[in-house]
């Protein structure tokens, strides 16, 4: 395969004219292209450029607003409500999470509810960024169905991810985040693309038997990862994204869907916990020790690690495959 080197900018600045071309404004159009880029630079790559055909086939159909105006509304002294106002959520994101922030670092804890808006990117850069700020960050979402409950052969629930991020002193936050699908529907997908097989326990046919077939579990269902234990944490993120907020379940938003290949609409839950608020003499410190043991442990890595390695050799360029261009340039 070719690949072309290109900068993080380069990239924001491809994606932006691809969103703009497509009728986003430039406010949406660039935080959508922020997303992207911050998904190649760390090697999330199915949450980069191979998301931006689905972003324009909902701009195109006109299920999402290109020109949306988030909007943030403060509910009570500790919850937020982010209305994307019809968008994607990078803009809404980027403009509601200082004010969760804000409203954490004053009562210790703020709860970010964030509506009316269609997600399709990974998690991590929100949490992220609450951990920049010094606070513990959870962010959860849902999808359309993909996912069968334990002991079902029919999906009911999307892949589901969460994200936790915990600040450290003097390096960058501990960061996970996944599905709660026994993997992504992305990297299935890429799978299927590029012809791998998967390993047993990622989904079953379309007649419910297991298969190690990309293809077959992309036409049949996903499977929760950890049996029921993963099927129950997909309960509570859908609960956590739809009824308390009063947003979509993963199996509403399909019935409202147009099928398009973007995203659906559907909310997201966020939190902030300002560690400085809840008593402990030094959280971080004590943390510090925490991970110190967490790490000798022969085998073991942060949480994070992969990607931030990424984005350390980004600095040089980071490699785009030469067909993805000039998909990107045929959409424009
Ligand atoms: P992975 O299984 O690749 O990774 C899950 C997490 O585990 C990552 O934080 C990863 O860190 C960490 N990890 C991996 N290996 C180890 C290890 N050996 N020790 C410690 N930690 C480890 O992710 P998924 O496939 O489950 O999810 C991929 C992405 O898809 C997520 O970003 C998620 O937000 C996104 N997604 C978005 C959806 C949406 O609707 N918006 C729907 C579903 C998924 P590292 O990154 O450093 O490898």
């Amino acid at each position: 395969m070719n690949y072309v080197r290109m900068t993080f900018d380069q990239i924001v600045s491809l994606a932006t004219d691809c969103l703009l071309a497509n009728g986003a404004n430039e406010g949406n159009a660039t935080a959508v292209a922020r997303s992207i880029a911050k998904a190649e630079r760390d090697g999330s790559s199915s949450h980069g450029f191979f998301r931006l055909p689905g972003y324009i086939a909902s701009l195109k159909s006109g299920k999402v607003s290109g020109n949306a105006k988030p909007t943030v509304s403060t509910l009570t002294s500790s919850v937020v409500r982010i209305d994307g106002d019809n968008g994607y959520a990078p803009l809404a994101l980027e403009i509601g999470i200082p004010e969760l922030i804000a409203i954490a670092s004053k009562t210790g804890v703020g709860i970010g509810a964030l509506v009316n808006v269609y997600h399709f990117a990974a998690l991590w850069p929100e949490v992220e960024t609450i951990a920049d700020s010094g606070m513990v960050g959870f962010a959860c979402t849902a999808f359309k169905p993909s996912v069968a409950p334990a002991g079902a052969s029919r999906p009911l629930f999307g892949t589901n991810p969460m994200a936790f991020a915990w600040p450290r002193k003097n390096n960058r936050p501990m960061v996970f985040d996944m599905a709660t699908a026994a993997m992504a529907r992305g990297e299935i997908q890429i799978a299927a693309r590029d012809g791998h097989t998967l390993p047993q326990g990622v989904g079953l046919d379309a007649s419910g038997n297991p298969t190690t077939d990309p293809k077959a579990i992309l036409d049949g269902v996903m499977l929760p990862f950890g049996g029921y234990k993963g099927a129950n944490l997909a309960i509570m993120i859908e609960l956590l994204v739809a009824a308390i907020i009063g947003e979509n379940f993963s199996f509403e938003a399909e019935e409202k869907d147009n099928n398009d290949g973007g995203p659906p609409r559907g909310g997201e839950f966020l939190l902030a916990i300002d560690p400085r608020h809840l008593g402990a003499d030094d959280s971080s410190t004590h943390a510090e020790a925490f991970f110190e043991r967490y790490l000798s442990l022969s085998g073991t890595r942060m949480p994070g690690d992969r990607r931030y390695a990424n984005r350390d050799i980004a600095s040089d360029g980071i490699n785009v495959s030469q067909t993805t261009i000039e998909k990107i340039n045929n959409l424009m």
